[in-house]
């Protein structure tokens, strides 16, 4: 039995939102459109990875259906992510396509996660499709580092890139992923370069996410004990401001700028989730942490009609789980084997 020949629900709302068995309106959508990758940033993927074969991957056709299907059920707004998204060809002609739902007022917003090496190519066409506002994600502002934690990368690139997509009119949110031993004594510098650059700024906790070299207790650092060590020279007030995702913002007095916290594993956030992710080879992941998987590859490539495409939707999202439970453990194995660049982060 495939997915969108399974019996109907009795109980499914009768209305158009998405709502999940726990009464979750699912209203935002991250798209992962590769799963490739010009860096290798050391707790996100191996050093030798095997890149998934073409004919996996969703076509741009493919993409546009699958994430138009769910703007038809009340997504709101999609971040389009990767691996690294502006590695994908064609994607500025998918945005394209895409944008026009923001012109129907359907989508409020289209956004994209990038690591910013091509952003002095693209951020121009970015802004003409109707991109407002991107993510960038950048731990280190020192070269030597940021080239041992991207294995090769050059910092310049990412800066020029910066540039170039506020040149464009694009807002910037700078994101890192906090590191014990790497970037740990830099993120107040970093804080304060973002911040003056007029970006607000997010750090991640590492997610316990697909087999890497490295043992993730020697990589995580908790935002908690971050937080406490800012606060012994900042002054960080609470926002009440949620995006209904994971980030808990503070105000910096002193820089003027907003921070914000992503802790999967120092605090839990699944009560209020509003999204879900679909992969570059149309698995739909209902929770980040959880091993849940709705192939709807499958389901289009056997030739559904849009409506039995809603039902594997619906019924996918139905069945999101309650929560996730990460924990680091040394020697432990990842709470999910896939990677952050196949789900798309
Ligand atoms: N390549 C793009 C980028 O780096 O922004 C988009 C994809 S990347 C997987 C999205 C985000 O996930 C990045 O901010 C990255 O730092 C983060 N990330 C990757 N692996 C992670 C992990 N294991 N734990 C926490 N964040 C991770
Ligand atoms: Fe690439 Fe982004 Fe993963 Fe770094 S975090 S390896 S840039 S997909």
């Amino acid at each position: 039995m495939t997915p969108y020949d399974a019996p109907l629900k009795q109980d499914r709302p009768t209305q158009d939102a998405l709502v999940d068995g726990f009464g979750r309106t699912v209203s935002y959508l991250r798209v992962s459109v590769t799963d490739r990758c010009d860096l290798r940033c050391v707790y996100c993927m191996a050093e030798h990875m095997v890149f998934l074969p073409k004919a996996e991957i969703l076509t741009l056709e493919e993409l546009e259906r699958i994430a138009s299907a769910f703007v038809g059920l009340g997504t709101r707004k999609l971040r389009i992510t990767g691996g690294e998204p502006l590695m994908r060809k064609g994607l500025m002609d998918l945005l394209g396509k895409l944008s026009r739902h923001l012109d129907s007022g359907a989508l409020e917003e289209i956004t994209l996660t990038t690591n910013g090496t091509r952003l002095t190519e693209f951020a121009g066409r970015l802004a003409e499709v109707g991109v407002r506002r991107i993510n960038v994600s950048l731990d280190t502002l020192k070269p030597d580092l940021f080239r041992k934690l991207t294995r090769g990368g050059d910092v310049a690139k990412v800066l020029a890139g910066i540039a170039a997509a506020q040149a464009a009119g694009l807002r910037v949110k700078i994101n890192a992923v906090a590191l014990k031993d790497d970037n740990a004594a830099e993120i107040p510098d970093l804080i304060r370069w973002a911040h003056g650059q007029g970006c607000d700024m997010t750090l991640i906790e590492t997610m316990p996410m697909g087999e890497i070299e490295a043992d993730r207790t020697d990589q995580y650092l908790s935002l908690t004990r971050l937080r406490a060590e800012l606060e012994s020279f900042w002054t960080l007030t609470d926002l009440s401001v949620s995006t209904g995702g994971p980030a808990r913002y503070v105000e910096v007095a002193e820089t003027g700028g907003k921070l914000g916290f992503i802790t999967p594993l120092s605090h839990n956030f699944c009560e209020a989730c509003n999204r879900v992710r679909l992969t570059c080879t149309g698995t739909l992941h209902t929770c980040l942490g959880q091993e849940d998987a709705s192939d709807l590859r499958a389901v289009i490539r056997a030739g559904a009609s849009d409506a039995q495409l809603v039902d594997a939707i619906r019924l996918a999202v139905d069945a999101k789980p309650k929560g996730h439970d990460f924990r680091i453990a040394r020697a432990s194995a990842p709470a999910v084997a896939r990677h952050m660049s196949t789900t798309g982060g």
